[in-house]
């Protein structure tokens, strides 16, 4: 309905998010501006709210609210091995496991500034493994290779998440007993 602007702007924005279709977004509308709305105004609040206090960790790139992530400031972790993702969310993914207990980093791309605080966080951690959690995608083998070669100096031992990720799916499709094993069973790159 035309005098519904304000509404229907609200559908095409829930519509607009992954896995929403248009019958889910005009339900979701629906209940949080009809049947709860206290709920919509929460919810209205609380994305504002960490749409503003979320921000990248200045060591990992992890998603945090502060400086050093939750990872990065816990002297509890294991610091010999560092696990490399392509996407904060993979961090989440790979905590949500609970598999894991080293630290992490994140390689959105691999320009020089990358690499070079990769290094520094090796230097400074003494870390000696060096695990990619990539999912096997177009350039994932180029993108190792890639890390491997830049790295070669520090005397690191490097590893990859086990086969049976299949290719192509990202880490938040994997079932955590999948990804559990994968994580175990890390295979060691030459
Ligand atoms: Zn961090």
């Amino acid at each position: 309905m035309k005098d519904l602007e304000k509404f229907n702007e609200l559908v095409n924005a829930f519509s607009a998010l992954p896995t929403i279709g248009k019958k889910s977004a005009l339900r979701l509308a629906y209940h949080v501006c009809i049947k709860d709305p206290l709920l919509g105004s929460k919810l209205a609040y609380s994305i504002e709210e960490s749409i503003r206090g979320i921000k990248k960790c200045i060591q990992c790139g992890a998603l945090s609210e502060n400086e050093l992530c939750e990872v990065c400031s816990d002297i509890e972790r294991n610091s010999n091995i560092i696990c490399i993702v392509q996407d904060p969310k993979d961090v989440l993914i790979l905590e949500d496991s609970k598999s894991y207990d080293g630290l992490y980093f994140v390689l959105e791309n691999t320009n020089e500034e990358n690499i070079t605080k990769l290094r520094v966080m090796i230097e400074n951690k003494n870390t000696k493994e060096i695990f990619f959690a990539f999912t096997q995608g177009l350039n994932s083998d180029a993108v190792i290779f890639f890390i491997e070669e830049k790295l070669k100096d520090l005397n690191l031992s490097f590893s990859q998440i086990a086969q049976g990720i299949p290719s192509g799916v990202s880490l938040e499709n994997v079932d955590f007993i999948s990804l559990h094993k994968a994580i175990n069973h890390r295979t060691k790159l030459d």
